[in-house]
């Protein structure tokens, strides 16, 4: 087999008939990468940039290629000042994560910033003060559903990305999911009802906040590219995959998609480029105050939304006999007009609706 690029002998071979020798590899990988940001003009010249970093491959794979970009000589350099940051969330794997970027950080002679996920909860959250307030108990004893603490936790950790960006005067933030990863969160999304959502969730650029825009320059990468640019250049990286998060149901539509990546590799390009092509009206006035999304308040048609509540009501109302607390439930998702369609959804499953107000950060 010989390299598509340069014609000599292959040695990575990409979805089952792509073929490159380790250098055409490498480059076609940086090219996507650049081609991303490039085209999207969102980067101004020496622009402070927040990159979050999970420690997980591609998080690996992010920061390789960022390092490299701002080493470079030529015109092609990567004109941004990089800030970076790892959050931790006081789960079994933290220490591991944290070790693995923290060595690569160092090898490149970026400063990295660590900060746990219970900083959430303080109003200050700056980055010296080391000392973690609430501890993350309090999430935990919500006894919430996997699938709903999955999707509290990454707005949690998407919040507090936006706060600090906020405070390291970075404009920018760059996450590095994948093509994978996308087509992974474009189907939760849709199931959990965040598919109003999908146009900043998924696509390039999420613009839900006017303090900082979150890139996500690696979405044209799958996670196949992905392992094998880490192979070549033998990047150290940790699985992240959170255990506490088994049975919900976007690990769940992530084993899906591994399954579709391998038998039918050019499926998740497609679901991605899908949800480029869906973007939502812009007559939505409403800005919900957990996950800062926008959504319409007064649609006189019949939603989603609306069928839920009813058929929660005539639930309730059965219920009310055995188990009179329900209807409670019931009250809290009627008298909150502040949230979106999801997080009405989670707000049923808290236990009062305190929590949720925790939650919320003042912006
Ligand atoms: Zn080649
Ligand atoms: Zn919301």
């Amino acid at each position: 087999m010989i390299c598509r690029k340069c014609k000599s002998k292959s040695t990575v071979t990409i979805r089952k008939e792509y073929h490159f020798c380790d250098y055409c590899f490498l480059s076609y990988i940086d090219h996507k990468f650049r081609a991303c940001l490039g085209k999207s003009r969102k980067l101004r010249a020496n622009e402070n940039v927040l990159i979050c970093l999970s420690g997980g491959i591609s998080s690996a794979v992010l920061l390789d290629l960022v390092y490299h970009g701002i080493c470079l000589n030529s015109h092609k350099k990567l004109r941004i000042t990089p800030f970076l940051l790892h959050v931790t969330e006081q789960l079994p794997h933290d220490e591991i994560n944290k070790r693995s970027i923290l060595e690569q950080c160092n090898k490149c002679n970026f400063k990295l910033n660590v900060i746990d996920i219970s900083h959430y909860f303080s109003k200050n959250t700056l980055l010296s003060d080391s000392h973690v307030t609430v501890l993350p108990e309090e999430i935990k004893q919500w006894k919430v559903s996997k699938t709903t603490s999955c999707d509290l936790l990454a707005h949690m950790k998407q919040n507090l990305y936006i706060q600090i960006a906020k405070e390291l005067q970075c404009k920018i933030i760059f996450t590095a999911e994948t093509t994978t990863t996308l087509a992974v969160n474009l189907l939760s999304d849709i199931a959990i009802g965040r598919g109003s959502q999908i146009e900043n969730n998924i696509g390039f650029c999420d613009m839900k906040n006017k303090d900082a825009q979150i890139l996500r320059p690696m979405r044209d990468i799958t996670i196949e590219e992905v392992e094998t640019y880490a192979a070549i250049k033998g990047i150290y990286f940790t699985q992240s995959k959170c255990a506490s998060n088994k049975n919900s149901l976007q690990s769940i539509i992530q084993d899906f998609v591994s399954g579709l990546q391998e038998n039918f590799p050019a499926t998740l390009t497609t679901i991605c480029k899908t949800a480029d092509k869906i973007s939502s009206s812009d007559s939505k006035d409403k800005i919900c105050m957990f996950c800062k999304s926008t959504f319409d308040q007064d649609v006189e048609k019949l939603t989603a939304a609306d069928a839920t509540h009813f058929s929660s009501y005539v639930s309730c109302t059965k219920f009310d006999v055995c188990n009179p607390t329900l209807s409670g439930h019931l009250e809290l998702v009627t008298s909150n007009q502040d949230l979106c369609y999801c997080c009405q959804r989670n707000v049923l499953e808290l236990s009062t609706l305190s929590d949720l107000k925790n939650l919320v950060i003042e912006s």
